[in-house]
């Protein structure tokens, strides 16, 4: 495919602000792509050129950027510059230093694509300038449109805002003219979290190919996650006898070993072995394999006195500095709870007793990997018991695992179920919303230019953001501020097309970003859209706080969606403490 014709798709994407109009757009693409480059496609849509636990980056700031919009277009840099400043959009620079027609041979999808992998991989001494060149080399090969989404992209601003499962029922409905796959396509992608490799099994094999696609050290599978009840009852009701873990309160991660390489990843799939070098030496000298995949939670805790520490330090360890001197002061224990694959086995459809039951034989005493604690039981007391001693020792709650479950990855279901500390008074959980717009401040709050910020649920069935909350407390004045800087960033001109709102903040903003909101409850209400039903009623928050403000460890697609919310709410009647 001409890349030409790829940007005429991101065109119309761009300025759709409905979702059902994306997905048509997005299936007609990818029934005009090619076997051999529907990865690439799929790839450039999600705005990245590989999945993001390749840790694949351009690593070409803005600055960069105007220097190869200068060199391709034969101007001095100032006067780049000088454009920038006005346009405030570097693919827009781009467009208008680079309107002359390209005089060689049109640019395919594949040879931008293998362009940009280049400039990714080129490192060493006389990398920047190298990056220039290249950049500058392929600007000038390109046509203005092609000239503003290849910088769109360089500088991370493409913004197309598409989701994966509209990107999977897309794919669906160019290969089966239905929606009919999404289920199939969701479980590979759930197993291997690499959309292109999906898309382009699915072309080469079919869905037959899809289907035999298995868990891979190195790739991270999506995690496997929880629902809540608030009884100890209710959870041998629902389970009978089950494995009752302490429930820790850190960063999950899920740990790759293969040999010496050990790969560590977050709960939404990034790669983040740098930022954890005591566990990942933990892992290397801990284990009883050759190859395993393993889940745990990291958390900072002091050893000799077995302290836990409160999630606000070990979150702390995300980040690209400074790491030796913070695995000085704050080391990390890593508890770990499951087992998917050991020497060349995928474990995943084993039952959970038999993966832990291989995991303890596998973690070797000692160090910093160690077991979550954990009960087997169908007693209640004794689950009441086994709550009461995790909470007097500064812990969350309690994780209840189905004995005969499989670990059925990116799934939320009762085959684990949470049970946590009620906070007084309120809602049984916090609630993480995707921010995806705001309002300007009224009275004290003018100087910050934003009083207010739309919070929404994620609808997974619809791949939609619905709105829940308008969230005005929380946050300090400092705060306020560079929240507003974050969300100006994600500005947009309309409103998103994934985002369904009846109101109308007066800032749109790409959803990005994941905030913990704390709440009173959870009322019916005519102003929201999450579940809204065909009487115009949905559901609002009261009284909604920020509790912790950008969950680092969540997309925008890990947000509390509608389905919980509607549990949340039948829980809230018959709820209360956990006992
Ligand atoms: P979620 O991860 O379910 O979207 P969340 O990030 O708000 O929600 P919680 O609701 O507090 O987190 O609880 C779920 C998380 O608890 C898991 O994702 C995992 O990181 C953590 N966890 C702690 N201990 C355990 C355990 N023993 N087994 C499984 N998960 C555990």
């Amino acid at each position: 495919m001409l890349f030409a014709h790829l940007v005429e798709y991101f065109e119309k994407l761009e300025s759709t602000s409905k979702r059902l109009e994306m997905f048509s757009i997005l299936s007609e693409l990818f029934q005009r792509v090619e076997k051999d480059e529907i990865d690439k496609v799929i790839y450039l849509c999600e705005e990245q050129l590989q999945p993001p636990f390749r840790g694949v980056e351009i690593g070409m700031a803005e600055k960069l950027v105007e220097r190869a919009i200068a060199r391709a277009a034969g101007t001095a840099e100032s006067t780049v510059r000088e454009r920038y400043n006005a346009l405030g959009d570097a693919g827009l620079v781009a467009e208008e230093f680079l309107s002359q027609p390209s005089t060689g041979a049109p640019l395919a999808v594949a040879t931008v694509y293998e362009e940009l992998l280049q400039i990714s991989g080129t490192s060493g001494e006389g990398s920047v300038d190298r990056k220039i060149g290249r950049l500058a080399d392929l600007l000038s090969r390109s046509n203005a449109k092609e000239a503003r989404y290849i910088t769109r992209f360089v500088v991370g601003n493409l913004r197309l805002g598409i989701g994966d499962p509209t990107l999977m029922e897309a794919l669906s409905k160019a290969i089966a003219g239905d929606r009919s796959l999404r289920p199939t396509l969701e479980r590979g992608y759930n197993i291997c979290s690499d959309l292109g490799l999906v898309a382009k099994t699915l072309m080469n094999q079919g869905i037959a190919g899809i289907e035999r696609l298995e868990a891979h050290v190195g790739n991270p599978i999506r995690m496997a996650l929880a629902e809540r009840l608030t009884r100890a009852a209710e959870i041998v009701e629902k389970l009978g006898r089950c494995s009752v873990e302490s429930k820790y309160d850190g960063l999950r991660c899920q740990v790759h070993k293969n040999g010496n390489r050990i790969d560590i990843f977050s709960r939404n799939q990034e790669r983040m072995t740098d930022m954890f070098p005591d566990l990942a030496d933990a892992a290397r000298t801990h284990l009883v394999a050759e190859q395993a995949i393993f889940e745990g939670e990291a958390l900072a805790m002091n050893e000799e006195t077995e302290e836990m520490q409160p999630f606000q330090v070990t979150v702390q360890r995300k980040r690209k500095h400074g790491v030796d001197q913070m695995a000085k002061d704050f080391p990390l224990s890593l508890f770990a709870f499951d087992l998917l694959y050991r020497d060349g086995k995928d474990l995943t459809k084993q039952p959970y007793e038999d993966r832990r039951n291989q995991l303890d034989e596998i973690i070797r005493p000692g160090g910093r990997l160690r077991l979550a604690n954990r009960i087997v039981t169908d007693d209640t007391e004794e689950i009441e018991l086994f709550f009461d001693e995790n909470i007097s020792h500064g812990l969350e709650g309690i994780m209840a695992k189905k004995l005969d479950s499989p670990y059925q990855a990116g799934a939320r279901n009762f085959n684990w179920i949470k049970l946590k500390r009620s906070y007084k008074g309120e809602l049984i959980d916090t609630v993480d919303v995707v921010l995806v717009g705001y309002f300007l401040g009224r009275g004290m709050r003018v100087k910050f230019g934003i009083g207010a910020l739309l919070g929404a649920v994620y609808d997974d069935q619809h791949d939609t953001f619905r709105t829940i909350a308008k969230i005005g407390s929380g946050l300090t004045e400092e705060n306020w501020v560079k929240v507003r800087q974050m969300l100006d960033e994600g500005r947009t001109e309309h409103k998103p097309a994934r985002v369904d709102s009846l109101i109308e903040p007066d800032v749109w903003t790409t959803p990005t970003y994941v905030f913990s909101v704390l709440a009173d409850e959870i009322t019916k209400s005519t102003m929201h859209t999450c579940n809204r039903n065909s009487e115009g009623v949905g559901f609002a928050l009261r009284f909604p706080r920020i509790k912790e403000w950008v969950r680092v460890d969540k997309k925008p697609e890990d947000a509390t969606t509608v389905t919980e919310i509607v549990k949340m709410f039948a829980q809230q009647k018959g709820g209360g403490a956990p006992k």
